[in-house]
């Protein structure tokens, strides 16, 4: 079987199935639990255009996990068919190549079944680099970051989680639009972490949307 799960959708099932794990620890109500294996069902299934009858049988069971252990074992039965990100360095570089001194992390030891987006900073230069297959086509955005009250939490626009302090900033990307001149939005700094979060890639489509649209 090739692989069809991205790892969004991943971050996705784990949430739901964790959703039910406290659906068998809280409700002591029948109803309540049959309900959340319902849902979770249809959440899942919801999750994908369409399945195979291989590939539905690899979901058949996941409404009678009822520990963290049994999660864990069943999301790693789901990852020989996840699809890694695709990245080859002298790509990321080729983004970029008009930005003097370019500091690319090693990212050799990034699993890239666990990330949507390549995301790095340059703290030197307050800047986040921001990479993401936009319509079929690997695209690179430089956006222009600046942090708040290391006391406040902000809502990251592709996580939609609340970080706080130096780990997110309000990230800034000049657009190749010359009606507006530049998209803002709070993103978290550690691109790994966020992905880590990422249940849809809704946002981050929509970002690189607004700043790619002539
Ligand atoms: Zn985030």
């Amino acid at each position: 079987m090739t692989p069809f799960i991205y790892p969004f959708q991943m971050n996705f099932i784990r949430k739901e199935l964790n959703k039910l794990l406290n659906a068998v620890y809280f409700a002591g109500d029948y109803r309540v639990y049959q309900t959340a294996k319902d849902s979770l069902t249809s959440a899942v299934h919801d999750l994908f255009e369409q399945l195979t009858p291989e590939q539905t049988a690899l979901f058949d069971g996941m409404t009678e996990i009822k520990g963290q252990r049994a999660l864990n074992d069943f999301m790693a039965t789901l990852y020989p068919y996840v699809i890694p990100f695709s990245l080859e360095m002298g790509q990321v570089r080729r983004l970029f190549k008009k930005e003097k001194k370019l500091t690319i992390p090693d990212f050799s030891r990034l699993d890239l079944k666990t990330v949507s987006y390549i995301g790095w900073r340059d703290i030197g230069k307050n800047q986040l680099y921001l990479v993401y297959p936009y319509m079929g086509e690997l695209v690179g955005i430089r956006a222009r970051y600046t942090t708040g009250n290391t006391n406040q939490s902000n809502v990251c626009c592709f996580c939609n989680t609340g970080v706080k302090g130096s780990e997110i900033g309000l990230a800034v990307a000049k657009t190749k639009s010359t009606e507006y001149q530049s998209v803002g939005n709070y993103m978290c700094l550690d691109s790994e972490s966020c992905n880590q979060r990422l249940t849809s890639t809704h946002a981050v489509e929509e970002f690189f949307r607004k700043v790619l649209t002539k």
